[in-house]
């Protein structure tokens, strides 16, 4: 059989309601035999997400105020699940643990974590599945990263002897046995390393979109979905903004070639978005030159001049180094013969100019360092541009059409991705004017 792995978000077990759609979609194949599930979310667009409450119970305990009101209402939105859906279960003992915890004010991990654990409760026993605590199959290293040497032996084994079971996602333990969780949004990553751990065929990532979108609804009107994606492609847009799974949830899928299936529990016909290795892409012709289209606001380039760089060893080394002391992380250089940029994130330079400025001086002799905030950059990625003639032009035009200026370039070594600079407040229009230069309906 072809184990398919299925990660339900959120708002795909908001309430029974949403309990209901996803048993549907996991009873219709056998084949669907690991679940990993994330904590209830928003069930409409003004509702708290569990997690949100059980961070706000802890920073609350953490103050010694009285939880007693904010934790009942968690208890309240998973009562209501299991009443709704005619369970005869329980969770009255974890709740207690959890009480316990906030009282002693420890473990904020465990209490942010219990939002995955209790609802993957109640979902196994709503399917008559094992519940598979994360805690068990899951671990991270000393230093609080994911230990996967330690982690898929271990998954793989608790799991082969189980045929159909729910994990939660979100979080695993430390070697000392105590909880910690990824970052948030973190049970994509679950579902990514419970897919390796039992070789599946599919990875499905069940959400409330049909798929990933070729740009921002927000920005440009009723984008297409992409039918296919690879897995660079789908970083390279994940790292600039395009939110739809968390950017690390490749690594784990991706050195085993599996391929994820972005899915609509609220739309289960919907095909949604294939990411893939290159190798296993099925269209024949791409539809478009560029795959999607992604950006963000909130960049600065540092500008530096020096007569006679380009003869110069080691300037730009000298430079780097500045940012590396600073602990700042740079995105692009674009450079020029005696000048060279450095584009930054600015809130990472924010009340630091000054010094930042002098020690470059002190460090390189430049001439001129300048500093210019104020910069979107747009990132349109896509395989479909590699050794493809004119695209960079069809862009550029595209963008100087609508009298836009571009303040930095980069076409990136594997010519798959053309970064731009802009004005941010030209970015929705400059995005509009890609978007629409190379998807013609
Ligand atoms: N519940 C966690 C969060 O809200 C993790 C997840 O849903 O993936 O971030």
């Amino acid at each position: 059989m072809n184990t398919k792995v299925l990660k339900f978000g959120g708002s795909s077990l908001a309430d029974a309601n949403q309990f209901r759609k996803v048993a549907e979609i996991i009873k219709a194949d056998p084949a669907n035999r690991y679940v990993v599930a994330s904590a209830p979310g928003k069930r409409s667009s003004d509702d708290i997400k569990v997690t949100d409450m059980l961070i706000r119970c802890f920073e609350m305990a953490g103050r010694k105020e009285n939880v007693d009101e904010v934790f009942s209402q968690v208890e309240a939105r998973y009562n209501g699940i299991i009443s709704d859906l005619g369970l005869d279960f329980s969770l009255a003992e974890d709740f207690e643990m959890i009480r316990m915890a906030l009282r002693l004010r420890t473990g904020r991990d465990y209490v942010v974590s219990r939002g995955e654990y209790l609802n993957s409760k109640i979902l196994a026993n709503y399917l008559g599945w094992t519940f598979v605590d994360a805690e068990d199959g899951v671990f991270f290293k000393e230093d609080g990263t994911f230990d996967e040497e330690r982690t898929y032996p271990q998954l793989q084994k608790l799991l082969e002897n189980v045929d159909y079971a729910v994990v939660p996602g979100f979080y695993g333990s430390m070697p000392n046995g105590t909880i910690r969780t990824f970052s948030r949004g973190g049970s994509d990553i679950s579902g990514a390393i419970v897919a390796r751990a039992v070789d599946a065929a599919i990875y499905e990532n069940w959400t409330d979109v049909s798929g990933m979108l070729m740009a921002d609804p927000r920005i440009v009107k009723n984008p297409r979905v992409i039918e296919e994606i690879t897995y660079r492609e789908l970083r390279e847009l994940a790292y600039m903004g395009a939110t739809v799974m968390h950017e690390e949830a490749v690594f784990p899928v991706e050195a085993k070639s599996i391929p994820i299936n972005i899915r609509n529990t609220n739309d289960p016909s919907a095909p949604g978005t294939m990411i893939v290795p290159p190798s296993r892409t099925k269209q024949d012709s791409l539809p478009t030159v560029i795959t999607g289209i992604a950006g963000i606001k909130g960049f600065s380039a540092i500008k530096i001049g020096k007569n006679k760089m380009n003869v110069e060893i080691g300037f730009g080394r000298k430079v780097l180094s500045v940012l590396e002391r600073m602990n700042i992380s740079f995105e692009h250089i674009p450079s020029g013969i005696d000048t060279i940029s450095v584009i930054v994130r600015t809130k990472d330079i924010e009340n630091r100019k000054e010094d930042l400025i002098a020690r470059i001086y002190r460090d390189t002799e430049a001439d001129y360092v300048d500093i210019d905030g104020g910069m979107a950059l747009i990132a349109s990625a896509g395989r479909g541009m590699i050794r493809a003639k004119g695209c960079l032009g069809r862009l550029c035009t595209a963008v100087g059409s609508q009298n836009i200026n571009i303040r930095m370039i980069n076409l990136c070594a594997e010519e798959d991705n053309i970064i731009i600079g802009v004005d941010e407040e030209n970015f929705d229009v400059a995005m509009n004017a890609i978007y629409h230069e190379f998807v013609r309906e």
